[in-house]
């Protein structure tokens, strides 16, 4: 007796992939796509999910997430295990977090302690950038290692001086050595010597409600950094990565940079699509929510980068999930306690979950095509990040991450419903035109109508492919 050919058929959905959309059945055997297409009558014993009226996408990447990271002694709210089923409700099945040595541990070291941090616990499939703040011959040694083992996206600061920061010097050497092991580096763009004077000036001044924090992180400060690192991958004649990209001057810079022929690559979040600088002028708490950095810009930066999606210049959005409490608890970084010091307020603010539907809206509200919905929400960071055609596509072959969005049944985001185990929400109260209706991860069913139905810590260890 022969098995049947597929195992599951997620049966008359919209499959919609970052080129077209056609309606089909996605047949899945084991743990990938096996079939597109009219599959006609399911073999019996497969599992069939009827999807009719339903819009069928690739499960979403998010190469941007912060979870179980250190901060004063303790950690963030969301580990990978609480991180990730928030992720899953949210339409997420590849995260890439970032594995953060100590400055001058190695490498491994710091990429061996997040891999323990995540095994067992992630519920998604996962990888690692690595974070670099110095390039002395032995890391850039490592860096070769790395890649050859799948590890093959290095993130430096340009901001926080004495903790994170890498100087010219050491982010050169980086990109010079990625011209060699396809690698890529990716870049926090943000002036840290300059952010550091302007907050010691507001400090002494007196300056110190929660308003002042985007005040001493202007525009000019990320602008400044970006074309920096456009010009040092130009030197290096390497394609450079722009993380968190939140404002139209540094998109600009990144389009002067590609005009020139230096291939540079950026994404943006959703907090700098959909939040505003507005939102720091309340209460100290309440302002307190939205301190990260980047900081929310102005009203009229977010067109900027709606147009930047819609037309290519920025290719992923990812979250920079980063989430810590607001309520003071014990032993824990807390956000409220800072409203009277803005410096001491930890930075970052939870998305893992709200990524996709939040974009999904901007799809329903005709910002954004369908196509280039799948295309920033996963494939173009599977194609980026080394996960493409595994990852981030509808396809025979590739891994069976699917979700099924439901158009029709509105999802309204309040932190006493999300997953994320954090207690705010940054989008508080938002209703979104869509839900998430059920999540495959490798073709085992992850949640469904709102329901966990994976076993905890599935997720596997993503060896990548270098650029
Ligand atoms: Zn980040």
């Amino acid at each position: 007796m022969t098995s049947p050919p597929y195992d599951l058929v997620v049966r008359g959905g919209t499959v919609a992939t970052a080129a077209g959309r056609f309606v089909a059945d996605v047949g899945v055997r084991g743990e990938r796509v096996a079939a597109l297409g009219d599959l006609g009558a399911p073999p019996a014993g497969a599992k069939v999910v009827d999807a009719r009226g339903m819009i069928v996408v690739p499960g979403g990447i998010d190469a941007h997430t912060h979870l179980d990271m250190p901060f004063g002694g303790s950690t963030t709210a969301d580990d990978f295990a609480t991180g990730s089923e928030a992720a899953l409700f949210g339409g997420t099945t590849t995260i890439i977090d970032f594995a953060t040595p100590r400055r001058g541990e190695p490498l491994r070291k710091g990429l061996e302690a997040w891999r323990r941090k995540a095994e067992g616990r992630c519920s998604v499939d996962y990888g690692f950038h690595m974070v670099m703040t110095g390039a002395a011959d032995k890391a850039l040694r490592e860096m070769d290692q790395l890649v050859r083992e799948g590890v093959t996206t290095f993130k430096l600061f340009m901001a926080y001086p004495d903790r994170l920061m890498a100087d010219d010097r050491t982010i050169l050497r980086a990109l010079l050595r990625t011209k060699e092991n396809g690698g890529l580096v990716c870049m926090h763009a943000e002036n840290g010597w300059a952010v550091e004077t302007l907050v010691r000036e507001a400090l002494a001044r007196g300056d110190t409600q929660p308003s002042f924090h985007p005040l001493t992180r202007p525009v000019a400060v990320e602008a400044e950094a970006t074309a920096r690192a456009c010009m040092l991958a130009e030197v290096a004649g390497v394609p450079i990565y722009i993380m968190h990209l939140t404002s139209a001057r540094a998109l600009e810079e990144v389009r002067r940079a590609r005009e020139r022929g230096v291939a540079v690559l950026a994404e943006t979040c959703p907090q700098y699509l959909y939040l505003h600088a507005d939102r720091y002028d309340g209460p100290g708490a309440e302002a307190a929510k939205f301190v990260l950095s980047p900081p929310l810009r102005p009203k009229g930066d977010d067109e900027a980068l709606w147009r930047g999606l819609r037309e290519g210049s920025l290719q992923v959005v990812s979250t920079d999930h980063c989430s810590f409490f607001l309520k003071p608890r014990p032993s824990r970084p807390c956000k409220e306690p800072g409203r009277r010091d803005f410096s001491r307020i930890p930075n970052g603010a939870p998305g893992i979950e709200t990524r996709m539907l939040l974009m999904w809206d901007a799809v329903q509200k005709g910002r954004l095509s369908l196509e280039r919905f799948v295309e920033v929400t996963a494939t173009g960071p599977a194609r980026l990040f080394g996960l493409f055609p595994r990852k981030g596509h509808l396809s025979p072959g590739a891994d069976a991450d699917i979700v099924v969005i439901d158009p029709r049944k509105p999802h309204t985001i309040t932190a006493a419903q999300h997953h994320m185990s954090v207690d705010y929400n940054p989008y508080e109260g938002k209703t979104i035109h869509g839900s998430i209706r059920e999540v495959f991860l490798r073709g085992r069913p992850m949640v469904r109508h709102e329901r966990f139905l994976g076993r905890p810590g599935e997720g596997r260890f993503l060896r990548r492919a270098p650029i």
